[in-house]
């Protein structure tokens, strides 16, 4: 599909109809998964170790100059219990986010990550914009995917939503993570204030030039601790067909069923994974904690302990007629 084809697409209609999502590019999405990267999801246990960040994202509530937002910091013990723990809970990969800060330095980070390449999984670190010495650091400690959203490929909104940030250092970044043999993961926000349909297809194009291996995308979600706190969130049906152009325009890539998309909607995961999606992130930090780490409002976070939301999960796999991982 070139940039006229997927404008179309991103603009043409989704009918709704008991919970039934209808759309020629949704359905050809859902097929085009199926043939390439089959039926199994993969779930990552995602380990989100630190809120604090030294950027001011316009959209994020873990941004610097939220100072209602309870910061905390997981120690290296505890990061590595909650990995443990997720291993013995049958997970294969674990994914290590966090606000962008230089209190996890290069050192500390390394060893992290050696710590839990013991078990025996596959580690995924999402930090943020770093030195490319400090890429190769991660990578020779045991890291072998990293995930960095470019967020938007509109350089103008790029620039009012990212203070201070540059968007040809994230392009380097992005670059420096591929050429060090990393899996690469990018992705956007979908609704951003201004931000266009003609944009959005631009992203999925930039996607696939970068040779993404993963693509998390989401809604915008407003949030109150942010100056974006009044505009509009981005659109559900919009974001669907965002993830099926990004299956149909990158068959064999992984891509997560996100957050944002289960907070929005409720089953958002289970639908998303009917229209591209082959992955779901879920937390393995206990909920107490976990539920600082608040980018937007109302982020959808389980109350009920790490097993229970993955027998959930699972059990959501199974109904879909697909295996989980
Ligand atoms: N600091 C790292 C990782 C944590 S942020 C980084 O920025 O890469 C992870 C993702 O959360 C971001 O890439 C962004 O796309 C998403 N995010 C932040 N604020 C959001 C909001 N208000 N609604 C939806 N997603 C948001
Ligand atoms: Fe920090 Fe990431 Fe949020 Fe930006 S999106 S403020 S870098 S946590």
């Amino acid at each position: 599909m070139d940039r006229k084809n997927l404008i179309e697409a991103l603009k043409s209609p989704v009918e709704v109809k008991n919970g039934i999502y209808s759309n020629k590019y949704l359905a050809l999405a859902d097929k085009i998964r199926h043939e390439n990267v089959g039926d199994i999801v993969h779930l990552r246990g995602l380990i989100e170790f630190s809120n604090f960040c030294e950027r001011n994202c316009l959209y994020c509530g873990l941004r610097l100059d939220n100072k209602n937002c309870k910061r905390y910091n997981l120690t290296e013990t505890e990061i590595i219990k909650y990995a443990e723990n997720a291993v013995k809970l049958g997970l294969k990969t674990i994914v290590l986010q966090s606000g962008e800060n230089s209190i996890f330095d290069t050192e500390k980070m390394s060893r992290i990550i050696k710590e839990i390449k013991k078990f025996d999984v596959t580690v995924t670190l999402s930090l943020g914009e770093k030195s490319f010495e400090e890429y190769q650091k991660y990578k020779e400690a045991g890291a072998s995917r990293y995930l960095l959203r470019i967020e938007t490929t509109d350089k103008n909104l790029y620039k009012k939503m990212h203070p201070n940030m540059s968007f040809e250092n994230r392009v380097q970044c992005l670059q420096n993570l591929k050429n060090l043999g990393y899996e690469l993961g990018s992705g956007m926000l979908i609704g951003l204030p201004s931000q266009t349909i003609e944009s959005i297809a631009d992203d999925i194009l930039f996607l696939k030039e970068i040779k993404a291996d993963m693509v998390g995308l989401g809604p915008f979600i407003p949030s109150q601790m942010t100056p974006l706190k009044n505009e509009v969130a981005g659109d559900f049906l919009l974001t669907l067909k965002a993830i099926a152009l990004v299956r149909i325009m990158l068959p064999e890539i992984n891509i997560p069923a996100t957050t944002a998309v289960e907070t929005m909607v409720k089953s958002g995961r289970k639908i998303a994974l009917k229209a591209g999606a082959n992955v779901v992130m879920p937390n393995v930090v206990d909920y107490n904690i976990s539920k600082n780490y608040a980018i937007y409002n109302n982020k959808f976070s389980n109350e009920m302990g790490i097993k229970e939301t993955l027998d959930l999960i699972r059990k959501d796999i199974e109904e879909l007629g697909r295996t989980w991982l």
